[in-house]
């Protein structure tokens, strides 16, 4: 069966969403949601910024009659702060002089008109992680990039992707020469396939999606 695309207009409202994904990953994102979607389970991201990728997720969760679920405290990532390569001023609240990616989030899904395939989590990975009780179909790792963030994430959300549901990581470069935040991701790649509960399933550029295939985490 030929991998599920997304219609032109879902499309269009990624490709005009702020974020951090190239359309090529976004397809293979949107390919795996939709058949995650099958479960009948969440579809859960960590890493919502603006919401580019969660359109491609709350779009696979509509069809399949889910909710995407996405995570983020909107705070930004390190190389996202004021000074660093990947800050974005009109990500910053001028108030609180503090980053806040909430608003621009909501007004992405607002113009995709996927608003109400969306449970928004506004907390840190690890604590959300704690109190989350159920399985998820797919789990979406785009967070933080230091290797305390990767790895709480890992340990975090991984546990909780249903047996047949998919694990899917961001950033994720073998070699160092092609890193731009570091190899964190990549090292929590190898850990999920090094435990024995996860099988790859495909690799899209930095993108890579494992099936639960077992227990062991
Ligand atoms: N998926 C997005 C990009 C995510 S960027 C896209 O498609 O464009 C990474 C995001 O992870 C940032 O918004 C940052 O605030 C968030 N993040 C980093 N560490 C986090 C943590 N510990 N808990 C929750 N969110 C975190
Ligand atoms: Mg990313």
């Amino acid at each position: 069966m030929a991998p599920a695309t997304p219609q032109p207009e879902i499309l269009a409202a990624f490709e005009a969403a702020k974020g951090f994904m190239p359309v090529g990953e976004g397809l293979a994102l949107y390919a795996a949601a939709a058949e995650a979607g099958a479960l009948g389970l969440p579809l859960l991201e960590v890493g919502t910024y603006c919401g580019r990728s969660t359109i491609l997720l709350a779009d696979a969760a509509r069809e399949a009659g889910t909710v995407a679920v996405t995570v983020d405290h909107h705070r930004g990532s390190e190389e996202q702060q004021p000074g660093w390569d990947y800050h974005d001023p009109e990500t910053v609240d001028p108030e609180v002089g503090l980053m806040d990616t909430l608003p621009t989030f909501r007004r992405t899904l607002h113009k995709a008109g996927l608003e109400e395939y969306v449970v928004a989590v506004v907390g840190r990975s690890p604590q959300v992680a704690k109190v989350w009780g159920g399985k998820a179909g797919l789990v979406f790792i785009d967070g933080g990039h230091t290797d305390e963030h990767a790895t709480n994430d890992y340990e975090g959300w991984a546990p909780h992707v249903a047996e047949g549901g998919l694990l899917v990581i961001h950033d994720v470069f073998p070699d160092p020469v092609d890193e731009w935040t570091g190899q964190a991701p990549y090292r929590i790649y190898l850990r999920a396939l090094a435990s024995g509960a996860f099988t790859e399933v495909s690799a899209t550029d930095s993108l890579r999606v494992l099936r639960r295939t077992g227990p062991g985490i």
